[in-house]
């Protein structure tokens, strides 16, 4: 999503005449695009602060701007403390004309105010750092779920959903430009529902009902038949049939679903404020095997959560078995100030307590993930390219529809290319193929 937003910045600069510069050394200003969503993130944030600083030997007059998350929850601090010019968050991007103007007059400048209807609508991404593959399409901005340990709600504001014709002119715009995949995403894509007449005034003349996710999926889908599509992240609560169905009925959107779980405990799971049960996840999770067979699923999952006892910890392990994940993100409990948990919850899960459990859920992951990728030996996938392999140059990686990374032989192919490759062998991260005669 940072990835996403950085080039909606990059974009708002061009159109003000600035340059994306080669290196830090020849930069006048270095933005640094920040999550809130763990602490270890911030930590790395203020080391890259300081840097970035000790450019300011060579170049006294380097201006140094924050956005994004962190500077929407740390604000003021960053400018007092870190040696910061510029305080900007995720909703005030289009004010950086005068934000610059005022940094550059009084060395300082900042603005969090978050917005109920910014969509950063009519700004198409200028592309960076892409492999020219792969691109990301921003569907909905904020996020209403409030789960209680989470920051997102309050760093990024409302949820509000971009007007589906910005989507589409986004998806062309890629498919111009020789991209093979977009992936659509917002904090819950399956929340997406756009209203006419809501957040830009010229949807007012587009004569159309509501659109719900699965709408706006499909309508992507056939805007660009020629493309993947992905999407992420889906709620539990919001994934619908209707998703589901679209998924089967289109073949150019990938068989994924990252769906994020966080806990196994009925009792975690209502003090996090997930609105789902473990009975409503493994709902969900036996209407993909039914309606996607082929379907690849990956989740989030967190342990040390206030209160979480062994016996908890215990379900979360058993619901993986039950899941089988292909791939899971692992993290421990972090505490965020501000949130319901910080203020309500007290983190009485000890630091090596979570150490332990962290490692038990990283240790059965890796073994479903083995389980999962041996089970795809002997099948034909077939591979979007993305690049050279990193141990090999004669070898290319992609990944299956099912988001899973094969390294096979380059041979004829180059990035880009869609490569039918039969899977031989793996290891728990990645599948290795041979291409198919
Ligand atoms: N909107 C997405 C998640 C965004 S944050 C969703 O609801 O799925 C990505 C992941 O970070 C979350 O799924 C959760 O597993 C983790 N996370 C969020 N807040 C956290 C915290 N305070 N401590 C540890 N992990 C956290
Ligand atoms: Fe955070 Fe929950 Fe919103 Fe995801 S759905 S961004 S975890 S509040």
């Amino acid at each position: 999503m940072n990835v996403a937003d950085s080039e909606t910045v990059a974009t708002i600069l061009r159109n003000e005449g600035f340059e994306i510069a080669g290196d830090i050394e020849s930069a006048d200003l270095v933005l640094v695009n920040t999550c809130s969503v763990r602490e270890n993130a911030e930590n790395k944030i203020y080391s890259r602060l300081k840097a970035i600083r000790s450019y300011r030997g060579g170049n006294p007059s380097l201006k140094i701007g924050v956005i994004g998350c962190m500077a929407e929850r740390v604000q003021q601090d960053l400018i007092d403390n870190h040696g910061v010019n510029l305080v900007a968050g995720p909703d005030s991007y289009r004010k950086f004309p005068e934000l610059l103007q005022k940094i550059y007059l009084q060395e300082t400048a900042i603005n969090v105010e978050l917005s109920t209807d910014e969509t950063y609508a009519g700004i198409c991404p200028t592309r960076l750092e892409s492999n020219g593959i792969s691109g990301f399409v921003t569907i909905t901005r904020g996020c209403n779920n409030f789960c209680t340990y989470c920051i997102v709600p309050y760093t990024r504001g409302r949820e509000r959903s971009r007007d589906p014709q910005d989507i589409l002119q986004e998806a062309r715009d890629l498919f111009h430009r020789g991209y093979k995949e977009l992936t659509l995403l917002g904090q819950n894509v399956n929340s997406y529902l756009w209203k006419p007449g809501t957040n830009s005034p010229e949807s007012q003349d587009h004569n159309i009902g509501n659109i719900g996710f699965h709408q706006l999926l499909s309508m992507v889908a056939r805007e660009v038949p020629g493309m993947r599509i992905r999407f992420t992240t889906s709620h539990p609560k919001d994934m619908s049939d209707e998703t589901l169905k679209t998924m089967a009925q289109h073949g150019n959107i990938c068989k994924h679903i990252h769906l994020p779980m966080q806990s196994g405990s009925l009792d975690v799971l209502k003090r996090m404020n997930r609105k789902y049960t473990v009975e409503d996840y493994k709902d969900r999770v036996s209407a993909i095997r039914l309606i996607l067979p082929d379907c690849g699923i990956s989740t989030d999952i967190f342990c040390g959560f206030p209160g979480e006892t062994e016996n908890d910890h215990q379900e979360t392990l058993s619901m993986m078995k039950w899941v089988r994940f292909d791939s899971a993100f692992m993290f421990k409990y972090s505490e965020r100030p501000g949130t319901f948990a910080a203020d309500k919850l007290p983190d009485d899960v000890p630091e090596e307590k979570k150490a332990t459990r962290l490692q038990d859920i990283i240790g059965l992951q890796n073994i479903l993930s083995v389980e999962s990728n041996n089970a795809d030996i002997g099948k034909i996938v077939e591979v979007l390219a993305e690049g050279l392999s990193k141990k090999s140059d004669k070898k290319l990686f992609g990944r299956t529809s099912q988001n899973k990374v094969v390294v096979f032989p380059k041979m004829v192919y180059s990035p880009g290319d869609l490569v039918k490759v039969k899977i031989i062998r793996c290891t728990s991260a990645t599948l290795i193929g041979e291409l198919v005669k």
